[in-house]
């Protein structure tokens, strides 16, 4: 192996520079040069190919966000389109790639595994929805975001007396929710696999109006609710005056933690040495706190790890508040 590329696909996460950088090291290590590929497949086809050196890794290593830039391209699933990709990657003497980014970005890496290129996936998304892996890149930097975003919002909150619903994303994967209602104590939490109605939050929230509970914090998965009109039920039900926060993208940015570096670091360092065994079609995940290598196409048919027990039970030690 002389040469290899990497790239960012889908949405952004904290730690794909980390992830960046322990490609190019470990490659560099084992005397194979590497090509940064701008925005994605979108760059792939266009032949947006950068050398990257050493040097650079010490540069991008405390930034958020994707030096190399992340596109969708949802040509990508046709064969004609994927082609001109492999016809770039033969020109420029590119013989495998890492593909960093989420469960979509994997099925591309796996169709150009079948098309003759190796290809290495790493799960970089804040979301947490690659079943697969314990952790994803990005999701411990994302969830740290939110609890700092939801203590501050509890301080004015408590210094007026109020109730606030917290919309927080996640896609369809609830894990930021629950982990920061845990982080922070919420009082009132609806992840996505373990939704609240409107009525059971603000019966919720009565009860705690009814003992004078100082400050309600109402975290919501995104896509459930329309967080203002939720505010204002709960307003009319509780009495509390209720605000309505969208976190958005603040969750998405910011200097990656030290959980997210090591991740996307050793991950890579992994992803680099499957490719120099002469293998693809894998994709790289933590699995109690072990890195594992599985086939794409496996592990996106995989059942999602249960979290309806701990749910239950945080919801219980809430409801014990309330006498
Ligand atoms: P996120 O979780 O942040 O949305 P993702 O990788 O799942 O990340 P997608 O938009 O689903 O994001 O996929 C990223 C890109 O991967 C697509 O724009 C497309 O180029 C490619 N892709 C997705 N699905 C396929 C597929 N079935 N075949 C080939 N390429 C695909």
């Amino acid at each position: 192996l002389k040469k290899i590329g990497v790239l960012t696909s889908g949405g952004d996460a904290p730690g794909m520079n980390n992830a960046i950088a322990g490609v190019v090291k470990s490659a560099h290590a084992k005397g194979i040069e590497v090509f940064g590929i701008k925005d994605g497949y979108k760059g792939l086809i266009n032949g947006w190919f950068t050398k990257l050196d050493s040097d650079f890794t010490l540069d991008i290593i405390s930034k958020g966000g994707t030096v190399l830039g992340s596109a969708r391209l949802p040509e990508f699933k046709e064969e004609s389109v994927r082609q001109k990709a492999v016809d770039q990657l033969r020109k420029h003497g590119i013989e495998a790639l890492v593909v960093i980014g989420g469960d979509g970005s994997y099925m591309g890496a796996q169709r150009l595994t079948e098309m003759g290129i190796n290809c290495v996936g790493l799960p970089g998304t804040i979301d947490n929805d690659i079943v697969s892996s314990d952790y994803t890149i990005g999701f411990d930097t994302a969830l740290n975001t939110v609890i700092e975003s939801v203590d501050k919002i509890r301080d004015t909150m408590t210094s007026h007396n109020r109730a606030a619903v917290v919309e927080v994303m996640g896609n369809r994967c609830g894990d930021l929710v629950t982990y920061a209602a845990i982080g922070t104590q919420a009082e009132v939490f609806s992840p996505s696999e373990s939704k609240l109605t409107e009525e059971e939050i603000c019966i919720q929230v009565k009860k705690l109006a009814d003992i004078n509970h100082r400050s309600v914090i109402i975290l919501i998965s995104e896509k459930q609710f329309d967080a203002k009109a939720l505010a204002k039920k709960i307003q009319e039900v509780s009495g509390y005056d209720t605000r309505a926060t969208i976190l958005g993208h603040t969750q998405r940015g910011g200097r990656p933690t030290g959980m997210d570096r090591y991740l996307a670091f050793t991950a890579a360092m992994f992803a680099v040495e499957k490719l120099i065994a002469g293998e693809g079609g894998l994709y790289i995940g933590i699995e109690n706190n072990q890195l594992v290598a599985r086939d794409i196409e496996s592990t996106l048919n995989m059942p999602k790890p249960d979290r309806t027990q701990i749910i239950n039970k945080i919801r219980i030690l809430n409801s014990k508040q309330i006498k």
